[in-house]
């Protein structure tokens, strides 16, 4: 999930219960109105304001993004402890009708229980609970006569049943989430893997053909809208197949993963490595002229010549290649036609060897036969 989109979750979330501490200013008024409250309404007013006010700071916070600074950037906790504390407060000073902050407890704590980790919900519990029974003794003391102990004590007995209920759920959900979340990190790489091997070739791990197509059209587009320029380069491993009968295959695979290898090690970061086919590669040079793109292939070929392979020390193989400018407008398909064909006369000048064309020139390039 993006983070405009997690921001704008905690923003609802955080306005949501704003809006409920603005009903119980309403529903406490009220209930002082019919004297549920032992404290004058300005006293009142000026404790659920004030509560009322501090919470707003939360939603500020979001708003403002501020609350990323904070390792939970939800601060779900800090409002839960907010909301909590300031109910406890409240309830000191009623009369009658307690009962009603037990549940604002109980909603409280659900909204923490999607968010909370199970450490924090237990502290979460256990502060609730002592919060509680901190209010009955500030009562006890303060107004006796407003505590009647057989009624508190079942009341008490309830809500400590209610709030086991509640701390087993909170479990549950704590799990469900981590399930999740440990599902989605789980998606989230195969997904990535996948998205991989969708543009990769297996063997070498160089871009496959579909994704040159790809990068070929982007390539293009550019081309055909600026003075940007790019060239092609079609090589291919010469009598491979030999290599093959007399080596046996998975050496054939080491070879081409070999030539992969040196392709990496010779192009820039920003020029494109492909194996579209068995022993068939295409580079795309950015950026780049024919003359500078067949230098890159005369090292290349000239360090495929020189590579040693374990086992095998006498083996020199060659490469032959057709490079074509790209030339606007042109589809990538007949560009590709094009740099194939010049890499068709390079294997009929006996292979080894590199063919460069330009739309007003053309140019052979034959090695010598080692
Ligand atoms: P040329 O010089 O004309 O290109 O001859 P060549 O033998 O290189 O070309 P040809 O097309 O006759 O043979 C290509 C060989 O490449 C045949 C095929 O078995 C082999 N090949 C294709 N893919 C793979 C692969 O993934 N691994 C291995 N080891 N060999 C492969
Ligand atoms: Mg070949
Ligand atoms: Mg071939």
């Amino acid at each position: 999930m993006q983070q405009s989109q997690k921001q704008a979750i905690r923003l609802r979330r955080a306005v949501l219960a704003n809006l409920g501490l603005l009903f119980n200013i309403f529903l406490c008024v009220l209930a002082q109105h019919w004297g549920y409250f032992v404290l004058e309404l300005p006293f009142l007013l000026l404790l659920l304001v004030g509560t009322w006010l501090g919470h707003l700071v939360f939603v500020i916070l979001i708003y403002y993004s501020i609350n990323l600074f904070f390792k939970d950037a939800s601060l779900t906790l800090a409002q839960v402890l907010w909301v909590i504390v300031s109910l406890t407060i409240l309830m000191c000073f009623m009369q009658g009708i307690r009962p009603l902050v037990l549940m604002g407890y109980l909603l409280v704590m659900l909204f923490g229980s999607f968010r909370l980790t199970l450490k924090e919900f237990y502290a979460v519990t256990a502060l609730t609970f002592l919060c509680y029974l901190s209010s009955l003794l500030f009562i006890y003391f303060h107004r006796p006569q407003d505590i009647l102990l057989s009624q508190e004590f079942f009341i008490f007995l309830g809500f400590c049943f209610v709030l086991t209920g509640f701390v087993f759920m909170g479990v549950e959900f704590s799990q469900l989430r981590q399930n999740l979340s440990r599902r989605h990190k789980e998606l989230t790489g195969a997904l990535a893997r996948i998205q991989e091997l969708a543009i990769t070739d297996e063997l070498t791990s160089l871009y496959n053909r579909r994704h040159l197509l790809a990068l070929l059209a982007q390539q293009r587009a550019l081309a055909n809208r600026s003075q940007y320029r790019f060239v092609v380069c079609y090589l291919d491993l010469d009598h491979f197949k030999k290599v093959n009968d007399q080596y046996g295959h998975p050496f054939g695979d080491k070879v081409l993963v070999a030539f992969a290898n040196l392709i990496n090690a010779s192009l820039r970061e920003v020029d494109i490595g492909a194996r579209i086919g068995g022993e068939e590669f295409v580079l795309i040079l950015t950026d780049t002229d024919l003359n500078m793109a067949h230098s890159v292939c005369q090292r290349i070929s000239e360090q495929w010549a020189h590579q040693s392979f374990k086992g095998v020390p006498l083996l020199s193989l060659t490469l032959s290649c057709g490079i074509a400018e790209f030339v606007a407008p042109e589809t990538v398909d007949e560009l590709l036609e094009r740099s194939d064909k010049l890499l068709y006369q390079a294997k009929n000048n006996g292979r080894n060897c590199i063919v460069m064309e330009q739309p007003e020139r053309q140019e052979t390039f034959k090695f010598e036969k080692r």
